[in-house]
C-alpha cells in the first residue's frame, strides 16, 4: 500500500537529499560519513563566549582570504540577540571599518532592522567567512570550510531564535541548497533546530529595488514569529 511520509519527515528528507547533492557538487568524498550529522548543527548552547569564540579565531590564517584581508569582521550585535542577520562575507568598507554591513548594502540593511521595529544593537550581524574575499567574488568551498565552524558557535553562543540568511550565497551555504534564492526566500527552513528565514540580500535589492516588496513580506514573517508585530 502506497504510505506517503508525513510532511515533516518528507521534509528532512528532501533536505538531506538536497545536502547530499551539495556536497557532491563540492567534491567532497565523504559524503556518506558526513550524511549522518545534520547539516549545520546550532544548538545545543555551547558555554562559549563570543569573545571567546573571537579569540580562538585569533589572527586567523586558517584560509588565504587572510592574505588580502584589513581586518576579520567577526560580528556586532546584541549577543543574546533573539534575531540574527548572516551575510555573505565583509566588502571593502567592512573591511576597512571591521564592522560587517556598513557599506551601501548596510545602510539598507540598517533600514531594514529599523523598519521591524528594532535597532542594529537588537539584533546581531555577522557573514559566512570573516575576511573580504578579493574583488568581492562568492568564498570558495575551502575558505567556507574553514571559517563555517566560526559561524556555527557564534549561533551556538548566541541561541537566537530566528536567523534571517541575506542573499542566495548565505542561504545555499548554510542550507546546504542550491535552488535559487527566488525560490528559496520567504518559506521558513531550519538550522540546526533554529528557524531560518531564507530572504535577498540587501545589495540585490539596491539593483532591483522592486524586489523591497517581497523582502519586505519575509521579514514580517519573522517578526510575526517573534511575536513583534510589524509596521505594516
Ligand atoms: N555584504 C555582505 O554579505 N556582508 C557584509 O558585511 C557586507 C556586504
Amino acid at each position: 500500500m502506497n504510505n506517503p511520509l508525513p510532511d515533516e519527515l518528507r521534509v528532512i528528507v528532501e533536505d538531506l537529499q538536497r545536502y547530499l547533492v551539495w556536497e557532491g557538487e563540492q567534491g567532497k568524498v565523504s559524503i556518506l560519513s558526513r550524511a549522518s550529522a545534520p547539516p549545520a548543527l546550532v544548538k545545543p548552547a555551547t558555554d562559549r563566549s563570543l569573545e571567546a569564540i573571537r579569540q580562538e579565531l585569533g589572527d586567523c590564517k586558517r584560509c588565504k582570504l587572510s592574505n588580502g584581508r584589513t581586518q576579520i569582521v567577526f560580528g556586532v550585535g546584541n549577543p543574546k540577540a533573539e534575531l540574527v542577520f548572516v551575510g555573505e562575507g565583509p566588502g571593502a568598507e567592512e573591511d576597512a571599518q571591521g564592522v560587517p554591513f556598513v557599506g551601501a548594502a548596510g545602510q539598507l540593511l540598517t533600514k531594514m532592522i529599523e523598519a521591524m521595529g528594532l535597532r542594529r544593537a537588537d539584533v546581531y550581524i555577522c557573514n559566512v567567512v570573516k575576511c573580504r574575499p578579493p574583488g568581492n567574488r562568492d568564498p570558495e568551498p575551502e575558505e567556507i570550510e574553514a571559517c563555517e565552524p566560526f559561524l556555527k558557535a557564534q549561533l551556538a553562543a548566541i541561541q537566537p531564535r530566528a536567523i534571517v540568511a541575506l542573499g542566495r550565497f548565505a542561504v545555499q551555504t548554510l542550507l546546504r541548497d542550491k535552488s535559487p534564492i527566488t525560490r528559496l526566500r520567504g518559506t521558513w527552513r531550519e538550522l540546526g533546530g533554529i528557524r531560518l528565514m531564507p530572504t535577498f540580500h540587501p545589495a540585490y535589492l539596491l539593483r532591483y529595488p522592486s524586489e523591497k516588496r517581497r523582502a519586505w513580506s519575509d521579514l514580517q514573517q519573522v517578526m510575526k514569529f517573534l511575536g513583534k508585530g510589524t509596521p505594516s
